[in-house]
């Protein structure tokens, strides 16, 4: 078991990035209206993640730590619809793998709550504390029990661009949600979680940048999209600005990208890129996220409908400016 949890850990937990993705996925799965991110060093030395969801029940704590508990599907069947972020019940048993990992949960406003603390994949606590709704999970000296990971993290500078990437992102893609990031104690983000986009984009890139925003829309009776792409006179010159959502998960897709690109560079040089914040809503039965298991891949069933979707809705956007 503990080795399973290691070996699992090495998928999921590549780097202090993907410890924030699957906690803050949590967080969001557990309906929070605000996600606070603290960390220091990268996320090397310490990494916490608090949110005002529905908390764990106190029976529930080790259980949440064990694998394959998910609360999030019940049958294979399951596997075809998904709308939670998580679904594997993988990341909580190989975060507390090769870390020490704190967690205090609470699932109603009394001040009960259960503390749990794990150190290595070792249960060393499990006491009633008290605390606000919601959860609060610290991951203290990520990989100190996996010296060969450890070497292979890359500066803090590093470390904390791939930790800002995912923020970002992530706030782009739940407007609604409050996100806080706070590095080393100073902030890097901060959300409103009112529910504008273009305030996580000021937020993000600027007010500027969120000023030469276009609004970006169309349907089909599968698909749904919604967002914004910048005038063309805010070009960049890497793809980097190039965000998609898929059912509130931001996603890679290198068939939604080259659809926004060929109609972008139908009006702009092909080196320069836009930056872009598309949202697709779909029935979770025409998308497949478990192609991977860092859920960041997946696949489209009718791909050549969104790729032409997103290809008009992008030119209808470029359309509205003069050239
Ligand atoms: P998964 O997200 O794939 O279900 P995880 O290992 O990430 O698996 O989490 C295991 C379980 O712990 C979740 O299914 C959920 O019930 C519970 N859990 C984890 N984080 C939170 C949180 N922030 N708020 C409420 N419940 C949580
Ligand atoms: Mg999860």
């Amino acid at each position: 078991e503990q080795l399973a949890n290691q070996i699992a850990a090495g998928e999921v937990v590549e780097r202090p990035a993907s410890v924030i993705k699957e906690l803050v996925e949590n967080a969001i799965d557990a309906g929070s209206s605000i996600i606070d991110i603290t960390i220091e060093e990268g996320g090397l030395s310490f990494i916490r993640v608090t949110d005002n969801g529905a908390g764990i029940e106190p029976a529930d704590m080790e259980t949440a730590f064990q694998r394959h508990a998910t609360s999030k599907i019940s049958s294979s069947s399951d596997l075809f619809k998904i709308a939670s972020l998580g679904f594997r019940g993988e990341a909580l048993p190989s975060i507390a793998a090769v870390s020490r990992l704190e967690c205090v949960s609470s699932i109603d406003s009394t001040g009960l709550a259960q503390r749990l603390l794990i150190e290595g994949g070792t249960v060393t606590a499990n006491e009633p504390a008290n605390a606000p709704q919601g959860t609060d999970m610290s991951v203290r000296d990520l990989f100190y029990n996996t010296p060969a990971r450890l070497k292979y993290m890359k500066a803090i500078q590093t470390e904390l661009g791939h930790i800002t990437d995912y923020v970002y992102r992530i706030a782009l893609a739940h407007p609604g949600i409050a996100v806080t990031l706070k590095h080393n104690g100073s902030v890097l983000l901060r959300t409103l979680g009112t529910g504008d986009r273009l305030q996580v984009i000021a937020a993000v890139y600027g007010t500027n940048t969120a000023k030469a925003m276009l609004k970006v829309e169309g349907e089909t009776s599968d698909y749904d999209l919604r967002g914004y792409i910048s005038k063309p006179e805010l070009t960049r010159a890497n793809r980097n600005g190039m965000t998609v959502i898929v059912n509130g998960r931001y996603i890679r897709s290198h068939a939604v990208n080259q659809a926004i690109l060929q109609a972008y560079h139908t009006l702009l040089p092909i080196n320069r890129f836009p930056i872009v914040v598309l949202e697709i809503g779909m029935h979770p039965s025409l998308l497949d996220v478990n192609v991977h298991p860092s859920k960041m891949e997946v696949r489209f069933s009718k791909e050549n409908e969104l790729r032409t979707l997103v290809e008009q809705a992008v030119k209808g956007a470029l359309g509205q400016v003069r050239h």
